[in-house]
């Protein structure tokens, strides 16, 4: 872990990240491509120290409340976060201030600021974003190796619903060979409905390689998957879209049986739901408190 100096925070849609690079060591993680000039190792986290005093300065002159999101990049409750508390102290300024918050995680940390996430969404709103791609927890831990496996996932959406915070679900990436079944699709979406899910995000059914994750997602598969590299370069070479065989198929399962479920499965009207804030109490809060 080293410390770097940012010279802003969010960005133009509002979005921040706290940390560059990420510790839960996905297999498939585009967030390592090179096209994002990561200068240093991707697991030796750079951590913004000024961060918070450009988020406070950022939310003190904007104008108008809004939805602030973090987690696109890294993960925002990843190992690092349960010492250093960054993306805590980011929820307590966006708290404090009145606005509204999104994160995108894969970690049942999550609950640590449990309560924290309540009073903002009974406030305005705070909606979490939970990753799920396989319902198989022993696969889990080879494709997901540093993160809480699914089932934990699980049990925090549902926390997270008992709180009556509401969550979206990130059912990608598939990966073709791997997880690109209906019995797995099937079981992601139950888990979703019985957590009351308000919606699930998915964009097509496969994988997106690109130079820096592709190598790295190869050298996984030799470990883990010993003969499916040559099946991977065999169908799809050096392409940066990799669908699953069974795209087509999977793809309309995926929407009927969100319908049958009665969750969200359009991605505009959920990225709608995601940026639009909303102000649900009157109570002013105290920028002193
Ligand atoms: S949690 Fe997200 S950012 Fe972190 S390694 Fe996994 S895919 Fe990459």
């Amino acid at each position: 872990m080293h410390y770097i100096e940012a010279k802003s925070i969010l960005s133009s849609q509002n979005g921040m990240n706290l940390y560059r690079g990420c510790q839960h060591g996905c297999i498939y993680c585009d967030s390592r491509s090179r096209c994002y000039g990561m200068e240093h190792n991707f697991e030796d986290i750079a951590v913004k120290k000024n961060a918070l005093i450009l988020l406070e300065d950022s939310l003190r002159r904007k104008r108008k409340s809004c939805m602030i999101g973090t987690g696109s990049m890294s993960d925002p409750y990843m190992p690092i976060e349960r010492t250093l508390r960054y993306t805590r102290a980011a929820l307590e300024l966006i708290y404090k201030y009145g606005f509204g918050a999104t994160l995108i995680t894969k970690s049942d940390a999550v609950l640590d600021d449990l309560e924290l996430l309540r009073r903002i969404n009974e406030n305005t709103k705070c909606v979490v974003q939970m990753t799920l791609t396989t319902a198989d927890d022993e696969l889990c831990r080879i494709i997901e190796p540093a993160v809480c496996p699914t089932s934990r996932r699980f049990d925090a959406l549902m926390k997270l619903k008992e709180a009556g915070i509401p969550t979206v679900v990130w059912l990608c990436p598939i990966l073709p060979f791997i997880n690109d079944t209906v019995e797995n699709i099937e079981s992601i979406l139950d888990m979703c409905s019985q957590a009351g899910v308000w919606g699930v995000i998915n964009f097509g059914m496969g994988l997106t390689l690109r130079d820096g994750n592709r190598e790295y997602f190869y050298a996984k598969l030799d470990r883990h998957f010993p003969g499916l590299k040559s099946r991977y370069i065999g169908s799809y070479g050096l392409a940066y879209e990799l669908p699953s065989p069974n795209e087509k198929a999977l793809t309309t399962y995926f929407h009927r049986r969100c319908e049958e479920l009665g969750i969200v499965h359009d991605n505009d009207r959920i990225f709608a739901y995601l940026n639009e804030f909303e102000r649900k109490s009157n109570t002013q809060i105290s920028l002193f408190e």
